[in-house]
């Protein structure tokens, strides 16, 4: 077996999913990058920033909040290693002293921060899995659902800090941008090469980060707490479940492949077609509301599409994939009411939803739609 397949059966997946799931975020757009300012010095110490992970984790994941608590209290962490003989961040665990391990330089940097909740979250995991995996004495998690659970302690930290109105929200989003720079321009780039090349390659640590990343996100779009706590106790069933899960995920996008080919970009929708492309993601990813019955459903649709615009965001290839309600607020603005994005940036889809978009590859379908033009794009 090579190296490729070695790596594919490991993590449960096949090739061609794992050429799906780079299909839904290539190519990656690098020119919307806010601009990184490195001079920014964030306005606390390693400890601090520490226990901000640990209340970012305990925040996300209540029922995890034993466990967590004990990462933060007992792990060992070296967070200002001697440069001249440590490679890049880690986290271990020593069966000698039965301890965690992180060790990672914090400079203050923004991106410092990120790379502590990373490597928090797989201390989280390690620890998580040791202690619950269903096989005696713990499993660890194959690399893709390592990292994966890796990128959602980044996430909680930029969740929690957006829910707190933080002003650090938007310097630690400009790093984790620079960051998917790095993972879907460059590393995702290489793993196609890998994947696609007739020649075997051998096995780069980094074709995990590209998936691991985007499956991060989807989960994330899903919003189960439940889901993603059973990923960091899961141990080595963490793989299959996030391979399952990327499989359903995947199905959302084929079948509505030529809805939208052939209309104009920005073109108002009707509410017909709008209710189609939404129950088709949501049928399609089998989501909470995907399982709720049609009775259910409907009425959630007409007390929504009554007093809400539908916003449906379209891919790089005109694929419906995301949708989002939204009202106008008392003072004029707009408040995205619900949202759904299976592959994406749900951030970048908040902030699009909620300011007036620019953006070509939006259709609106508001409740007035017939007295009403507004237009985007
Ligand atoms: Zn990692």
């Amino acid at each position: 077996m090579n190296d490729r397949q070695a790596w594919l059966t490991l993590n449960e997946l096949t090739v061609q999913h794992t050429l799906d799931i780079l299909a839904a975020i290539l190519p990656f757009d690098g020119s919307e990058l806010p601009k990184l300012d490195r001079t920014t010095s964030l306005p606390f110490n390693a400890d601090t920033a520490w226990n901000i992970c640990a209340d970012a984790m305990v925040a996300r994941y209540p029922s995890l909040a034993e466990e967590i608590e004990a990462v933060r209290a007992h792990c060992v962490r070296d967070l200002d290693p001697d440069v001249s003989n440590t490679t890049a961040p880690f986290a271990d665990y020593c069966s000698l002293t039965g301890l965690d391990i992180v060790s990672c330089r914090y400079q203050q940097r923004p991106s410092d921060l990120l790379t502590l909740a990373h490597e928090f979250a797989h201390v989280v995991q390690n620890y998580c899995s040791r202690l619950h995996s269903s096989q005696d004495g713990g499993s660890l998690a194959a690399p893709v659902a390592r990292e994966a659970c890796a990128f959602l302690g980044e996430m909680n930290l930029l969740d929690s800090l957006r829910a707190t109105e933080s002003p650090l929200f938007d310097v630690l989003l400009a790093a984790y941008r620079a960051d998917d720079h790095l993972y879907f321009a460059l590393d995702a780039a290489d793993l196609m090469d890998s994947l696609t090349d007739t020649k075997s390659r051998a096995y780069d640590y980094r074709w995990n980060y590209p998936i691991a990343r985007a499956l991060a996100r989807v989960v994330r779009a899903d919003d189960n707490r439940s889901f993603e706590a059973a990923l960091f106790t899961g141990g080595s069933d963490a793989a299959g479940s996030l391979a399952q899960f990327a499989q359903r995920r995947l199905r959302a996008g084929s079948p509505l492949r030529s809805i939208v080919k052939s209309r104009a970009q920005g073109e108002l929708l009707t509410g017909y077609e709008a209710l189609g492309m939404v129950a088709m993601l949501d049928m399609a990813t089998a989501g909470e509301r995907a399982s709720q019955s049609i009775d259910e459903y409907f009425d959630r649709w007409c007390i929504l599409s009554r007093e809400h615009e539908v916003l449906i965001n379209c891919d790089s290839v005109n694929r419906p994939s995301a949708y989002a309600f939204r009202s106008r607020s008392v003072n004029g603005g707009a408040l995205a009411h619900e949202q759904y994005e299976p592959f994406g940036d749900h951030h970048k889809l908040q902030q699009s939803f909620c300011e007036m978009p620019a953006d070509v590859s939006l259709f609106v379908c508001s409740p007035s739609e017939a007295q009403d033009e507004q237009r985007i794009g």
